[in-house]
């Protein structure tokens, strides 16, 4: 091989991993089935993201109250859907995940179900906890059990798992031939939570889940992802409890900014931040120049 036959090969070689590495932003999509936070006079339901690839429905993230509603209407099939990942278990992130249970049990699906969930504390129950809670023989809905049962009969099982939260640093939490999770710990107050990653056909998808950014995780976790989906649930003059839970806009703008996000979508938004989004636009553009949406139920980016 002549050196001019050599340099022609390297390049075709790095433009080759450039296609490979670039987003097939046609075959990736994620749909906001709730963009509200827990009110009940938002006229929105609470918080919960469907990942879609290929056309297929493969992953929740969060299945807040009127999620499952929202997830009839996008024509989602439940047999696609191979994992719920729960940021925390608040109930305007977790409540809807029995209707997905015992809505399988009308349909063929024999494939497994991966539930994934922060470790608990003495406020919040563990990913297993959740489950057993619901699920368990001693549970609320013990007549759907057999799902969760090692030694029960049962056309699928649902499989769930704990996830780690004394190292702040990013864990890959799963991986199928089509995608890959990966979390990390987030500080939601006094509340056990996680901000979520999904990378599927070169494309990566993050999302803060509730947070107030006093761990400064989420910049490595969301780090060049295509799409950041953070909550926008306090205004930037917010105190008390509400700062000790979320993140103002200024945080959100820096952690776009530091992790280079190409494009940052604003969701579980509630009543203290409508009628502000032009503040809260103009905060984050002080940091961060991509473009910025505010989510509402049904979007598909
Ligand atoms: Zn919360």
């Amino acid at each position: 091989m002549t050196l001019k036959n050599v340099f022609v090969f390297v390049v075709l070689l790095l433009s080759a991993s450039v296609v490979l590495a670039e987003c097939q932003n046609k075959r990736v999509k994620v749909q906001v089935l709730g963009s509200g936070g827990p009110e009940l006079t938002d006229g929105r339901a609470s918080t919960s993201y469907l990942i879609w690839l290929d056309g297929k429905a493969i992953g929740l993230i969060d299945a807040g109250s009127g999620s499952s509603l929202n997830y009839e209407k996008s024509g989602a099939h439940i047999n696609d859907l191979e994992f719920f990942a729960f940021t925390h278990f608040h109930v305007d992130h977790s409540v809807d995940f029995p209707a997905y249970i015992k809505g399988s049990y009308f349909t063929q699906r024999t494939k497994n179900l991966y539930v994934f969930g922060p470790e608990g504390n003495k406020l919040m129950p563990s990913a297993t906890h959740f489950v057993d809670g619901l699920f368990g023989e001693e549970g609320v809905f013990p007549y759907l059990n057999s799902y969760f049962s090692s030694t029960k009969q049962s056309s699928f099982k649902v499989l769930t798992k704990n996830i780690n939260l004394t190292k702040h640093n990013k864990q890959a939490i799963y991986k199928s031939d089509d995608f890959a999770l990966s979390a990390i710990p987030v500080h939601h107050g006094p509340l056990p939570a996680l901000a979520w990653r999904v990378d599927l056909a070169g494309c990566s998808i993050a999302f803060s889940g509730d947070m107030n950014n006093q761990f400064q995780t989420l910049p490595v976790l969301a780090n060049g992802v295509d799409i950041l989906v953070a909550h926008n649930a306090i205004p930037e003059a917010q105190q008390g409890a509400g700062r000790r839970l979320h993140m103002p806009p200024s945080e959100i703008g820096k952690i776009a900014q530091l992790a280079g996000v190409k494009e940052l979508i604003l969701s579980h938004r509630m009543m203290r931040t409508y009628g502000k989004e032009a503040e809260t636009l103009a905060i984050i553009k002080k940091y961060y120049q991509g473009p910025v949406s505010f989510a509402d139920d049904m979007d598909r980016y």
